[in-house]
């Protein structure tokens, strides 16, 4: 397998972002377990989303670290 083959490939790691906007956290979740969300997603969602910002930095730097241009 090439280099530019594995910067290509998607992250094995399925991460699913919540869907926007993220409801208020005394309303019913977005998933429709008819809990409140603060008391369902909240966190869960905050983990996503820093996990995904995360990726999306990594995926980034290693762009810019490519010798490929
Ligand atoms: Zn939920």
């Amino acid at each position: 397998m090439s280099l530019f083959n594995m910067f290509k490939k998607k992250p094995t790691t399925e991460l699913t972002p919540p869907p926007q906007p993220l409801p208020q956290r005394n309303d019913d979740c977005w998933c429709g377990s008819g809990l409140k969300y603060k008391k369902c997603h909240a966190d869960k969602d905050q983990q996503t989303l820093k996990a995904i910002r995360k990726q999306e930095e990594k995926a980034k730097a290693a762009m810019r670290r490519s010798p490929f241009r």
